[in-house]
């Protein structure tokens, strides 16, 4: 295993984008059902991955990736946490976006133990009770049922659940994202005028943030998910946000510009 990190400022906060996984090209057609005939021939890129927000007095953490746990890895997220000096027990807070196993299993060791052992947790509300409901309730994955008890055991008591956007700490927000899981967030940064959206897989690739008329129809609530695109798209706009995907490129961190069509918007890569 390797490591993949790609590091840079926000105002005053340092942003860390780390890879915990395999990526890869896959076509569009795996996962919408009806293509424009203009994107026939797209494939999208995904490649999953956490990141570490160090603003002056606090270290965040958001998503933990495949962990340990699940594999195979080709980037593992503890090999660079080692290479950039991050000590798993620096890390004072996560924000999940939410509960799938590609974001949520490595908050567990191989032994069943908390990687992250001083943090705290910050979630939306739904995605609580999807963690701790049933399988069915929003998570379609019943395989990880395990995990996901094992892990609400522990986290149980150090959790804070929100239901509407909120400031959790000074520059950092959570704001509902709903519609590709249950609970789906995104995460808000802002520091010295400089604002940095960090969508989970609100977008798998910034392609679904350029076409906000396309439909996933395996997410939670489709419809919904792609008006929370378009909703997404429109505030890193007026923000002049950039943006983060969790299976984004290591590097691909952008904004979006306007093309004067409906649901159509330009990505314009911020250059690493
Ligand atoms: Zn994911």
């Amino acid at each position: 295993m390797t490591s993949a990190s790609y590091r840079f400022h926000l105002g005053v906060f340092d942003i860390l984008i780390v890879k915990d996984g395999t990526g890869g090209q896959r076509p569009l057609s795996d996962l919408v059902d009806h293509i424009p005939q203009e994107l026939a021939d797209r494939d999208i890129f995904m490649e999953g991955g956490l990141m570490v927000v160090d603003t002056p007095d606090r270290r965040f953490l958001v998503d933990a990736g495949n962990g340990p746990n699940r594999g195979p890895r080709k980037y593992a997220a503890e090999v660079a946490f080692e290479k950039e000096g991050i000590p798993p027990q620096s890390i004072d807070t996560i924000l999940l976006t939410h509960g799938d196993p590609d974001h949520i299993a490595g908050l567990l060791s191989k032994a069943g133990e908390l990687v992250y052992p001083n943090a705290h947790y910050v979630m939306h509300i739904d995605l609580w009770r999807a963690l701790s409901g049933d399988p069915a309730s929003g998570l379609f994955f019943s395989s990880q049922a395990e995990m996901v008890a094992r892990l609400t055991k522990l986290i149980e008591g150090r959790s804070t659940l929100l239901e509407l956007e909120r400031e959790i700490w000074p520059g950092v927000r959570l704001v509902p994202a709903p519609g590709h899981r249950a609970g789906h967030s995104l995460f808000r940064f802002d520091s010295a005028d400089e604002v940095l959206f960090h969508i989970g897989d609100a977008a798998f690739d910034p392609l679904f943030l350029e076409r906000t008329d396309l439909t996933i129809s395996a997410e939670y609530r489709p419809q919904q998910a792609r008006d929370t695109r378009e909703a997404i798209a429109r505030r890193a706009m007026a923000e002049n946000a950039l943006i983060v995907g969790s299976h984004f490129h290591v590097t691909n961190v952008g904004r979006l510009d306007t093309t004067g069509e409906p649901r159509h918007h330009r990505w314009v890569p911020q250059a690493p």
